[in-house]
């Protein structure tokens, strides 16, 4: 079975880092965790790098181990996750700098990798990741003393601008590191959107430079396109698909393409979505299976070889939309099966 292409657009990817970047007087960062969004970390942070990038993000020391291979040694790469238990050879080998989210992780640190580079996250009020508040007050001396390289936070209602939980945590953070001569980093996609208050000196996006919201700004990135690989005439009161949940009404055209929820194509996109023959809507019909969609080619110009799911007339974000889910779920959720084509 042949499989969907997905294309990746570097140059738009390329183009939003520089439009993000653009928006700051500051440093801009990369995050390229989850095999950057489902597109490919190496290749984005390659094609990111040419265009200057020197910070990139990822969540696990393993996905930093791997990124390290695919770009080098000229730029920083930072893991989210911090110094966990077992991480330590790849933090050392590839030279990664743990962003420590607890005094035990500084400890681990300290011990295993005296001298080597680490920054600090903090807990501005998400509860996720970060010392707290009363934890950082008790080892902030001692922690500044071993230099690190960054203090970061990450704001946690950033996709909507007027949220008090915004200025709550900015100003959390700035209570929590005024003062010290250490670089500052809060800002993801949203948080760059907030103004130049939020920006600090490095700001980290990351859906925004794969064409998703919060950025709609953002240059759409991603197309895919499914191959057809059969097609049949049903007549008035036949059914398609599992669970026969849809009935031609009219003398129909059925196509059937590659790809299905096994390929992160999550069966909920069937409420609504729509595959493009040009410009002609052929609407998804029954349901999504694993490794099959189909669509009415009914209205379509003559026998449809590949039809389009993402791409000028339904993004990422349209998709995700039918599905109850946000742009981001979709792209991390595009499998390995998938023939990835990239535009420079
Ligand atoms: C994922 C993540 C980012 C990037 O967030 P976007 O909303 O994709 O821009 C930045 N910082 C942290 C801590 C993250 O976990």
């Amino acid at each position: 079975m042949t499989s969907a292409t997905l294309n990746i657009d570097l140059t738009a990817v390329v183009r939003n880092w520089q439009a993000l970047n653009a928006l700051t007087d500051c440093e801009t960062g990369a995050v390229v965790k989850a095999s950057g969004y489902g597109l490919g970390a190496g290749v984005v942070a390659r094609a990111l790098a040419r265009a200057g990038a020197r910070h990139f993000f990822v969540a696990t020391a393993h996905e930093g181990a791997e990124l390290r291979t695919s770009i080098g040694h000229g730029q920083d790469i930072y893991v989210f996750s911090g110094h966990m238990d077992g991480d330590t050879t790849a933090i050392e080998e590839a030279g990664l700098i743990p962003l420590l989210n607890s005094v035990d992780q500084m400890l681990r640190q300290v011990e295993a990798l005296p001298g080597a580079p680490f920054g600090i996250q903090l807990d501005t009020g998400m509860n996720r990741l970060g010392m707290e508040p009363a934890e950082w007050s008790a080892v902030r001396d001692i922690a500044i003393a071993q230099k690190p390289v960054l203090l970061m936070s990450h704001l946690a209602c950033s996709d909507t601008p007027d949220h008090p939980m915004n200025a709550q945590q900015l100003a959390q953070f700035r209570t929590m590191t005024d003062g010290v001569d250490i670089p500052r980093s809060l800002a993801a996609t949203g948080g760059t959107l907030l103004g130049p208050a939020y920006h600090f000196d490095l700001t980290r996006p990351g859906v925004g430079l794969y064409g998703g919201l919060p950025f709609d700004g953002a240059e759409a990135v991603v197309t895919l396109d499914m191959p057809v690989i059969q097609i049949r005439d049903v007549a008035v009161g036949e059914t398609v698909g599992y669970s026969n949940t849809w009935t031609a009404k009219r003398p129909s055209r059925i196509a059937t393409v590659s790809g299905g929820y096994a390929d992160g194509l999550i069966r909920a996109i069937g409420n609504g979505a729509i595959l493009y023959n040009g410009d002609v809507a052929c609407p998804i019909v029954g349901r999504v299976s694993m490794d099959l969609i189909t669509a009415d080619v009914t209205d379509a110009h003559g026998i449809p070889e590949v039809l389009q799911l993402i791409g000028p007339h339904q993004g990422v974000d349209a998709l995700a939309d039918f599905a109850d889910t946000i742009g981001y779920e979709i792209l991390t959720a595009f499998g390995g099966r998938y023939h990835r084509t990239y535009t420079e």
